[in-house]
């Protein structure tokens, strides 16, 4: 029997979650991967030549709210980002690269209350460095 979520999926938040929807093809998005657990699609307002995101399917609403039975969904998504990276155009080596961010809450900065990865890179300047 697989452990409980750590935030149990609640429906309400889900269904009015625009990245659930997206996660579920109600609102288009441009695709960048997809398995039974993550989805990664392009920043609709990129800062940088490369700028997409990472989210678990099931909806959790920051890094505040996983727990140790989200380690291997987070390790996995860890694995994934840097293959995605080089996929979309970011550079290999430590001359090349790409930037990770999440923003977690208010004081995170963030506004979109389901767990994203920001993945973003290619050749400098960047909109916002
Ligand atoms: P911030 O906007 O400060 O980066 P977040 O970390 O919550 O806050 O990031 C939300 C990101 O989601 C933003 O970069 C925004 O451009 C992106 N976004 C919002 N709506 C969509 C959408 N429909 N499709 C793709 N990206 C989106």
């Amino acid at each position: 029997k697989p452990p409980e979520p750590a935030t149990p999926l609640n429906n309400e938040m889900s269904d009015n979650c625009i990245f659930c929807k997206i996660a579920r093809g109600e609102i288009p998005s441009r695709k960048v991967y997809e398995d039974d657990e993550i989805f990664a699609f392009h920043d609709i307002n990129p800062i940088a030549p490369v700028h997409f995101l990472v989210i678990p399917k099931r909806h959790v609403p920051s890094l505040q709210d996983v727990a140790a039975s989200d380690v291997p969904l987070l390790g996995r998504m860890q694995v994934l980002i840097p293959r995605l990276a080089l996929e979309q155009g970011c550079r290999p080596g430590p001359e090349g690269g790409f930037r990770l961010m999440a923003n977690n809450g208010a004081d995170g900065g963030q506004e979109v209350p389901h767990l994203h990865y920001h993945v973003i890179g290619g050749p400098r300047p960047w909109k916002r460095d």
